[in-house]
């Protein structure tokens, strides 16, 4: 039998991208800007429905990073994030001297429970410091409770930064995720939904924020015939190159989020009949998930050895990557000594959750394999 490794969620190109690469070193393009880094720009605007401005950057990482300068985070400022994350949402907190303040989960959408964020604002405003902003992540591209981040938004007046590094292509409502944060994040890196090889962007409600972000993206030249420079500037802008990859990616997106979502439907089927198993799902139909990633949590069985890690390990076995929920930042050792406001939610989805194969490019095949594995598991144990 075929024994070659299924990834958790591999670059799946569509065909176009080599044409767009192509056309750029055809017209010597190969700078970070140019025809492919506009292009994509407008195609991002286009899928958002045209109700944002999008700045192409050189990472995810780099758009958290001057999006908390354009919310006006400083050196001993609070900041805000969700806790069960990448690390990505919260290390730019920490390049700008700032203090990570982390909050819990709720279960249903698996982000930042709106409960213990409420508790946070008040118990830091108490301490004699509001804080900045609020990193909210759409978490394997569930949509977090929009609303009610919102309406504490709006009643505190803390902005949010909306990390959808994750969630391209779900929506809220019918509006695209990555438009609802007073700042939005996208990421292409190579293991998201669509990826530019490894690149990001920034989304903003006005012109003038995008050009200010492209302005520090690009060391934040003043404009003069010589370099000239009032603010510290950063190396973030896209590569015409990558960008090249990222148009021919945005052509395939619907596909790749339908296949996504299948493979989402084909995990639901899979685990109907087995009791230990629950796969994360969107609570309603207001939430509509790219299901970036399918996850399950796994109800342990002490008596039949079956846990999350007898699981993975049985999948391992067999040459098939899965992987545990992202490790809470509060758990994590570099941020442990942050504050942390919650109970145990996220901590307890760490201990029972997998994230399993999820890619837009896994075969019928791959799926059989995944099959026994788990058949022959739940039947044996
Ligand atoms: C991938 C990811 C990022 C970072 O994006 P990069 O493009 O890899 O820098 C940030 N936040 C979350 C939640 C992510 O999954």
């Amino acid at each position: 039998m075929n024994n070659t490794k299924i990834w958790l969620s591999s670059p799946h190109m569509g065909g176009n991208e080599r044409n767009y690469v192509q056309e750029a070193f055809d017209t010597n393009w190969v700078a970070p800007l140019g025809p492919n880094v506009n292009g994509l720009e407008e195609d991002l605007e286009s899928y958002l429905r045209n109700q944002s401005f999008v700045g192409a950057l050189s990472s995810g990482t780099a758009a958290i990073h001057l999006g908390l300068i354009l919310l006006g985070v400083k050196a001993g400022d609070e900041v805000i994030c969700q806790s069960m994350t990448f690390s990505a949402s919260a290390n730019p907190i920490l390049y700008l001297g700032a203090t990570p303040v982390f909050i819990d989960s709720e279960p249903e959408t698996w982000n930042i429970c709106p409960i213990a964020l409420e508790e946070a604002i008040i118990d830091r405003i108490a301490n004699g410091k509001k804080p900045k902003v609020i990193i909210a992540v759409h978490l394997y591209g569930v949509p977090y409770k929009i609303e009610a981040i919102k309406a504490i938004s709006n009643k505190y007046a803390i902005p949010v930064l909306e990390d959808s590094a994750e969630a391209l292509g779900s929506s809220y409502k019918g509006q695209q995720c990555g438009t609802f944060g007073d700042i939005g994040v996208l990421s292409f890196n190579g293991n998201k939904i669509i990826t530019t090889s490894g690149g990001g962007a920034i989304v903003t409600p006005t012109k003038a924020l995008k050009d200010r972000a492209v302005f520090y993206a690009t060391q934040s030249r003043d404009i003069a015939p010589h370099y000239q420079h009032s603010e510290i500037g950063y190396n973030y802008r896209m590569s015409n190159i990558c960008a090249g990859i990222g148009r021919g990616q945005m052509e395939v997106l619907d596909d790749h989020v339908a296949l996504r979502r299948n493979m989402n439907a084909f995990y639901v089927a899979l685990f109907k009949d087995i009791q230990n198993v629950t796969v994360f799902t969107t609570p309603n139909d207001d939430y509509y998930a790219n299901y970036w990633l399918s996850a399950i949590i796994v109800e342990p069985n002490l008596f039949d050895d079956i846990n999350r890690e007898t699981l993975r390990l049985a999948f391992e076995a067999a040459n098939i990557e899965c992987r545990p929920l992202w490790k809470p930042m509060h758990l994590q050792p570099v941020f442990e000594i942050y504050p942390y406001y919650g109970t145990r939610v996220a901590e307890t989805l760490f201990e029972k959750g997998l994230c399993l194969p999820s890619g837009s490019n896994l075969t019928d095949e791959d799926r059989n394999r995944i099959e026994s594995v788990v058949t022959f598991f739940f039947k044996t144990t």
